[in-house]
């Protein structure tokens, strides 16, 4: 049985990727890592689902104890992926994914050479702006934060192996699929 693939879904927060990876959960071989997070659930998230929501301490705690696979502080807040259940799978064989970010991303790459990296970019920023707006879940400071952290993050988009434009939903999850059962 050979080692499980690391496959890193990112993109800018309103890009679409959670809808792509929600629908791809159910057509790709492969285990949906759920990271921990340090932020406030927005409506309609599960806990356990969406993320593994914690505070800030029990977050450090974690970092101090070595439970993360790789970790970022993003927009305020923490972000990291769980190493323990991650290494467990892979060595089961078993693909895993999930949604990182670029710096994220970087550094599985560092840890697993053959990670598949899939950048999802908006068809531009203004209609990325639109869709932040659109969706009401954060404030207007937060929406320009979030911008320009999209804005430096499509410059480093180089390394990943894949970029895909989301401007239609179908179409890029079919796409992000495609590249997903020819990599895997
Ligand atoms: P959001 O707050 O919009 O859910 O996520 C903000 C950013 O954090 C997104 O780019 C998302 O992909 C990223 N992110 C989510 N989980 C992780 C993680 O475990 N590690 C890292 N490095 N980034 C993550």
């Amino acid at each position: 049985m050979g080692k499980g693939k690391f496959i890193v879904i990112s993109g800018p927060s309103g890009v679409g990727k959670g809808t792509i990876c929600k629908k791809l959960f159910k057509e790709i071989n492969a285990w949906y890592s759920v990271s921990f997070t340090t932020r406030a659930p927005r409506e309609g998230e599960i806990d356990g689902v969406n993320y593994f929501f914690v505070t800030k301490e029990e977050f450090l705690k974690r970092i101090d104890e070595g439970e993360f696979l790789e970790y970022n502080y993003y927009n305020d807040n923490y972000y990291g992926t769980s190493k323990k259940i991650v290494l467990e799978k892979m060595e089961q064989g078993i693909n895993v994914f999930s949604e990182i970010d670029v710096n994220g991303a970087r550094n599985i790459k560092k840890i697993f050479p053959d990670a598949l990296l899939i950048y999802i970019a908006p068809p531009s920023m203004d209609e990325l702006r639109k869709r932040l707006i659109g969706r009401g879940t954060d404030p207007i400071e937060r929406i320009n934060e979030r911008l320009s952290i999209a804005e430096e993050e499509m410059k480093q988009v180089g390394f990943y192996d894949y970029v895909v434009v989301n401007d239609e939903l179908e179409k890029a999850t079919k796409e992000v699929k495609e590249i997903i059962l020819k990599e895997i």
